[in-house]
């Protein structure tokens, strides 16, 4: 299929390119499958998540021009489960076979300074923010800023790798020799009440479908828990949604993002990053939603209509991690009312994201359950 052709719904049987081998493609390849739809995942490592479900699968390094070429010739259709894939990787496919999302929604996501210069256009509140490409500018960002605040690496940063916290301005030295790649970013500190996430779909058609918000918790800088739904005002839930829709319509992506965004005391929302690709914190909407997240990205991909983005159940989502995600499997996968996946990852090494498990309960009483009981079931 040639990228023209590309707006007709992919016909039963198509086959979808992942690149990535992670959980995300994982789940997303078993929601193709649902949907008569083959998957080809692409990744360097061997016998990844991913391919252990899809129908065919490459294993060689992004940079492999003819391993991609031979890739982009057997689907007709590519997207990505994570935003690191080098974007070179994408530009070589996109003559080949339409991308979804596409290198400009990959290139902009990839690079805070670009993200954050994005959220701002498209009405999204970011902290206060400034680029770092020299000592200079890192004194200069921290007089007008002030103190305390985050420096980070512009790119391939995730689950708080590749950031420092400033305190005094006798630490930022170090900071900024220790943090790489260049350039950098300095952020204000923002002194968060909770940190709140929202995922959009969109389809080929432009149609969006935005999921109920969520309150993330965060151990070890890793995603711990998701609340669903986050348990703030009904008009700041609505304003997360709101954020997510725009950047979703605003970047032109086909495809599911995940907006995170920090909740300040004061009901205001600041945005902090996009995930172009299913979230961590929307697994809960694969056992809670009419249509979670994978089929609502697979869908959109495919080019078919989005189903309806509508809870049907409140959720707490807690990720397995490490030996000791591994270790509460058996009593997670036989407990009732918690539906619980695994990512079939050869080792369970420390920090590593093994599976997920969801509780499900009766919609509308997660707010007033205690929370201490619920985490007892999970
Ligand atoms: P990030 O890699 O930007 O998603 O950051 C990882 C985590 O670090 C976030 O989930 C927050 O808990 C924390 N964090 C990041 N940026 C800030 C900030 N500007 N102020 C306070 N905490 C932050």
């Amino acid at each position: 299929m040639t990228p023209s052709e590309a707006a007709a719904p992919l016909p039963l049987g198509a086959t979808i390119g992942i690149l990535g081998g992670g959980q995300l493609g994982r789940m997303s390849a078993m929601a193709a499958a649902r949907l008569g739809y083959r998957t080809h995942v692409f990744a360097p490592e061997p016998d990844s998540p991913g391919m252990q479900v899809a129908t065919a699968h490459t294993v060689a390094p992004y940079e492999d021009s003819e391993a991609l070429r031979r890739f982009a010739a057997s689907v007709d259709v590519v997207t990505f489960e994570f935003e690191n894939v080098p974007a070179a990787a994408l530009a070589a496919l996109e003559g080949l076979a339409p991308c979804r999302p596409g290198l400009s929604v990959l290139a902009t996501c990839q690079d805070r300074l670009a993200e954050k210069a994005f959220l701002e256009d498209a009405g999204v509140p970011v902290a206060p923010w400034a680029p770092v490409r020299s000592e200079a500018d890192l004194a200069q960002a921290l007089a007008r800023i002030g103190l305390p605040a985050v420096l980070k690496t512009t790119r391939l940063g995730y689950d708080g790798r590749g950031q420092a916290v400033i305190r005094a301005s006798e630490e930022a030295a170090a900071a900024y020799a220790r943090l790489a790649p260049k350039p950098l970013v300095l952020e204000a500190f923002v002194p968060f009440v909770a940190e709140v996430s929202a995922i959009a779909a969109r389809g080929a058609d432009g149609a969006v479908a935005v999921f109920d918000a969520v309150e993330n918790r965060h151990r070890h800088h890793i995603l711990d828990l998701s609340f669903a739904p986050a348990r703030i005002p009904a008009a700041v839930a609505e304003a997360a949604r709101g954020h997510a829709a725009r950047v979703a319509e605003a970047l032109g992506a086909v495809g599911v993002l995940a907006l995170e965004l920090f909740l300040l005391a004061d009901g205001r929302l600041l945005g902090n990053e996009i995930a172009p690709r299913p979230h961590n914190s929307g697994h809960w909407t694969m056992d809670a939603c009419d249509c979670g997240q994978f089929e609502q990205h697979i869908r959109a991909v495919a080019g078919l209509p989005l189903g309806p983005a509508t809870r049907r159940a409140d959720a707490v989502m807690r990720n397995l991690v490490g030996p000791e995600g591994q270790a509460a499997w058996p009593r997670l996968v036989a407990a009732p009312g918690i539906i619980a996946h695994w990512y079939g990852k050869a080792e369970a090494r420390a920090g590593r994201k093994l599976g997920h498990a969801t509780l499900l309960l009766p919609w509308g009483s997660l707010a007033g359950a205690r929370e201490t009981e619920l985490l007892d079931r999970l």
